[in-house]
């Protein structure tokens, strides 16, 4: 519980250890793992260690450069930094944000289609 008296969100509990995870690479003010039901071949999410609702809450543009950054070293460490990839955060209910923990998700390893749905 936290001091709201609430549990804590599911991505914070993957930052502290407290649920697995499958870590990808990591930074002071980020975490990177993998996707529990990966979309592509390639599927990380990118999360800041702080708990930040999403990029409409976000107010650290320092904290959303480090997110973007490890974004582009786990696209170099899984080999898809040269075929191309796509970095996406979904925001509130029509933007299909089911996970009220800002996150970034690295999307590679295949064509990916354009529009989105
Ligand atoms: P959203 O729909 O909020 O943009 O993305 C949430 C993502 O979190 C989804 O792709 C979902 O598969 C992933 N996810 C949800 N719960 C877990 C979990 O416990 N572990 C991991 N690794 N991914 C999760
Ligand atoms: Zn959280």
């Amino acid at each position: 519980m936290n001091e709201a008296g609430a549990a804590p969100c599911i991505f914070c509990r993957i930052v502290d250890g407290s649920i697995p995870s499958t870590a990808v690479a990591s930074n002071d003010h980020a975490l990177a793992f993998r996707d529990l039901h990966p979309q592509a071949p390639v599927h990380v999410l990118v999360v800041p260690r702080r708990h930040v609702v999403s990029l409409a809450e976000a107010d650290d543009a320092a904290e959303l450069g480090h997110l973007l950054a490890l974004a582009a070293e786990v696209a170099r460490r899984e080999g898809i930094a040269e075929s191309g990839y796509r970095v996406v955060t979904n925001i509130g209910a029509d933007g299909g944000q089911s996970v009220g923990h800002l996150h970034l998700h690295v999307l590679g390893g295949r064509p990916l289609g354009w529009p989105p749905g």
